[in-house]
């Protein structure tokens, strides 16, 4: 492994100033990322900037009134935002992602801001995010900028984050009641494999128990995490029932871009989508129950 500076700051001020005089410096979370892809090669840095000792990147915080419900800062680990019984209970499809990364060990270190800056298309936690509208808050010497995390991935390895910038939090509406949400991903092993397709959906129910909104979103199946935006109209206003589910499930398909690679074909990664979304949605209308139970 290259040698490379270690910059350890105490607080988010002092960590600026540090990237505002050395922009090269990648930020170090959790590692599980960074130091792999240095490890093998993939990137050669000069200098790593500790995000370990940003009291400020390391809160989970929440509450039922607007402007939002849940801020999570960049740095919290896998492990607690699977752990958190608030996020557990309103946020499930989050929860269950986190769950779902790495091992134990990985999730001890992993954290939700490395996950989406390394901006792989199959970051688990990034289609629960975009699912619950999510933004992100990204800042600098130059102050803060807020950004729908829709926005936020540029492509494969690529965001909208400048080299002076960190992404310090999530923010993430809270849900309205009669909310469900779930993930499922398929992966070729039980543990401790990528997404081949992954797949979150938040859906609030009307009391009548048609859908007010749903909202879709697939990991793995393009350039960057994408919103199925033809699958979620089509279920606007209808009845839940496996047909319907059936339709957005082909809609979703429709909308995804995969590419043939070693790991699946583009027609399979299709028919998952198409499998996934169904299964996705029957999972977050049954937590609709749970969720409400406040
Ligand atoms: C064994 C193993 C299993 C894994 N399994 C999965 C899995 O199932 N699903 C999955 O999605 N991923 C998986 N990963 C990938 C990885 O664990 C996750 O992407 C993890 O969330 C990365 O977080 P980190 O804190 O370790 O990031 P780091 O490695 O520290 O950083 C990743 C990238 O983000 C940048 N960065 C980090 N934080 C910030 C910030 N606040 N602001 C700006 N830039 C920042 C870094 O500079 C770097 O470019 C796995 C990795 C390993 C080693």
């Amino acid at each position: 492994m290259k040698r490379f500076d270690y910059l350890a700051p105490n607080n988010l001020g002092e960590a600026l100033e540090m990237l505002a005089q050395r922009p090269e410096a990648a930020p170090l979370a959790g590692g599980t990322n960074v130091l792999v892809q240095i490890k093998e090669g993939h990137r050669s840095e000069t200098a790593l900037l500790s995000l370990k000792r940003l009291s400020d990147l390391n809160h989970i915080s929440h509450g039922d009134e607007p402007p939002h419900g849940l801020v999570i800062g960049a740095a919290v680990t896998m492990k607690r935002i699977a752990a958190d019984p608030w996020i557990r209970q309103r946020y499930a499809a989050l929860a269950t992602a986190a769950g779902l990364i790495g091992s134990v060990q990985t999730r001890n270190m992993a954290t939700v801001g490395g996950n989406l800056c390394n901006a792989s298309p199959s970051a688990d936690t990034a289609p629960p995010l975009l699912a619950f509208g999510a933004q992100a808050v990204l800042v600098s010497l130059r102050g803060e900028r807020i950004i729908p995390l829709n926005d936020f991935f540029t492509g494969p390895g690529s965001t909208l984050l400048q080299a002076d910038e960190l992404l310090k939090e999530l923010v993430v509406p809270a849900p309205a009641i009669g909310t469900g949400s779930a993930y499922v991903r398929h992966i070729p092993r039980a543990v401790m494999d990528i997404s081949v397709v992954g797949v979150a959906a938040a859906v609030t129910l009307k009391d009548d128990k048609s859908i007010r909104h749903a909202r879709i979103a697939l990991g793995a199946v393009a350039p960057t995490p994408i919103r199925a935006w033809a699958a979620e109209d089509l279920l606007t206003g209808q009845i839940p029932a496996d047909s319907l589910f059936a339709e957005a499930g082909q809609a979703a398909a429709r909308e995804a871009k995969p590419v043939d690679d070693v790991r699946a074909s583009v027609a399979y990664r299709c028919h998952l989508v198409n499998i996934l979304t169904q299964d996705a949605l029957r999972q977050a209308i049954m937590n609709v129950k749970y969720q409400d139970e406040r």
